[in-house]
């Protein structure tokens, strides 16, 4: 049996797998090509065929969401006009960048092109949205352009603000032992050159979570259990005092995970839980964090910090009609939490990071809101009801340390909604680790090519 070195970035070797594994490779690839495998519920049926409209629909965003909106509308309308907004030519597998960023992938493996998931018949305009103008059916873009629409959907992601933390900017990543997994795949490199230093020297180690909503909520807690299971491989243990800074009282919003993480946490990997705790500043320079706590500020030294930084959708999106004006989901879009429709703009909806509603920044939430956009989308152009409901659900294979993971899938009840009988929801198991390392991806460029 071949056990692989912490420090490589070879994926685990599988040819110790009993013939169970073996099996379940089999049954999950297949299952993979077809359907979801922990990425969302089993697919929604495409028409039969297409519905012949001429609606000019805009779609805002080529990330996860405005790709697989693209495809599914592509074959679903005959006759459309379908225009994509979105300057980025590169298109990052995100939910992969947790292993870059903790040395199990490299940076190349998550990185793609948008062009090879635009449908043909879908005209990509290279350029970004600075305002909305729904009451006159138009945005305005970067480069000046005016685009009028039927229906816009709006698929823009969300926005990360390293400039609400002191002292903090994206270029600090990988100097004066600051990691973040968040941004671009190159950083999410040098985060892994980072603790792969911290590993080596030991010292205290800062483990940060943004307030409020962010995307994949389980990132920061994958990068500090990877980071304390490298440490443990490695020998050093010994060497490294671990705290997690959260600024609620909750590790996790689905309450079961939450108990599991609490307890595992300081119990079984010796990380201090440090409650109430928000980043407000960084000293680089000397290697020191400060937090806002309920008792005033507190300022820790440390060898390796973890940043997370606050999210908002973008500002195009927030300061614009289109964005709740009040309550906790203020600046997020606006959209029904079950159909997706803007709730004062009914040709308008809205798909992934972007859309204000309880819970589902993840690419598995994506994969169920998509075919809910559309269906309610081909409703209203055959003058129809829309009546397809998302009903919250998220998923996350919570890493815990290389090789074993949870498989966490809720909803808006914040109940476990397992897709596999065979998965214990609550249990660390090796599943979960071998469908994010080498199952999710492809599940997930099927969903860009709105084939699950
Ligand atoms: C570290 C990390 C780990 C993750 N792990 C998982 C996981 O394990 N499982 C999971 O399901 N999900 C995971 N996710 C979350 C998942 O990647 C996102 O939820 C998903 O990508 C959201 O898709 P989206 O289309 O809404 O946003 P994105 O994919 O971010 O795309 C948004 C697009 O909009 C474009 N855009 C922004 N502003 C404008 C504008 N003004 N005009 C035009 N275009 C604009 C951007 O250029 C971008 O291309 C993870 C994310 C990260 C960062």
């Amino acid at each position: 049996m071949r056990r692989e070195h912490p420090y490589s970035h070879a994926a685990l070797d599988t040819s110790d797998m009993d013939a169970g594994r073996r099996r379940f490779l089999v049954a999950a690839a297949a299952l993979t090509a077809g359907a979801a495998t922990g990425f969302g519920t089993l697919l929604t049926p495409q028409p039969a065929a297409a519905f012949r409209t001429p609606a000019r629909i805009v779609i805002v965003g080529a990330g996860a969401a405005g790709l697989s909106l693209a495809s599914r509308l592509a074959s679903a309308l005959d006759g459309a006009s379908i225009t994509i907004v979105d300057r980025r030519e590169e298109h990052y597998y995100q939910p992969g960048l947790t292993l870059v960023a903790t040395g199990a992938w490299k940076a190349s493996r998550v990185l793609d092109t948008n062009s090879r998931f635009i449908p043909r018949d879908v005209e990509w305009l290279r350029d970004s949205v600075v305002e909305y103008d729904p009451d006159n059916n138009r945005i305005h873009t970067a480069t000046g352009q005016t685009v009028n629409y039927d229906f816009l959907l709006v698929a823009s992601g969300l926005q990360l603000n390293f400039d609400a933390i002191e002292g903090m900017s994206p270029e600090l990543i990988g100097s004066h032992g600051i990691g973040c997994v968040y941004d671009t795949p190159d950083h999410a490199e040098r985060t892994w050159r980072a603790i792969r230093a911290f590993t080596e020297t030991g010292g205290v180690g800062l483990f940060t979570r943004a307030p409020g909503a962010i995307k994949c909520a389980g990132a920061p807690l994958k990068v500090t259990m990877l980071a304390e299971h490298g440490l443990r491989t490695a020998g050093h243990r010994g060497k490294a005092e671990l705290h997690y800074f959260q600024p609620g009282n909750a590790l996790f919003s689905q309450p079961g995970i939450d108990s599991f993480l609490k307890q595992h946490f300081p119990e079984q990997r010796d990380i201090a839980i440090n409650w109430e705790h928000q980043l407000k500043g960084l000293d680089a320079a000397r290697q020191e964090a400060t937090f806002v706590t309920a008792e005033g500020e507190r300022v820790v030294e440390y060898d390796f910090i973890h940043v997370v930084p606050p999210m908002s959708a973008p500002v195009s999106v927030r300061e614009s009609e289109l964005a709740w004006q009040e309550g906790g989901f203020s600046g997020w879009l606006e959209v029904d939490p079950h159909t997706l429709q803007h709730r004062r703009y009914p040709n308008v909806f809205g798909v992934g990071d972007v859309i204000g509603t309880p819970i589902g920044k993840t690419a598995a939430s994506v994969k169920a809101q998509t075919p809910v956009a559309v269906a309610n989308l081909l409703s209203i152009l055959r003058d129809r009801d829309p009546v397809a409901s998302y009903n919250g659900y998220t998923s996350c294979p919570l890493i815990t340390e290389r090789g074993k993971g949870i498989l966490v899938e809720f909803d808006y009840s914040l109940n476990m909604t397992p897709s596999f009988g065979f998965i214990d929801p609550y249990e660390e198991q090796w599943i979960p680790w071998l469908m994010k390392d080498r199952m999710l991806h492809a599940a997930y460029n099927a969903m860009l090519r709105g084939r699950i």
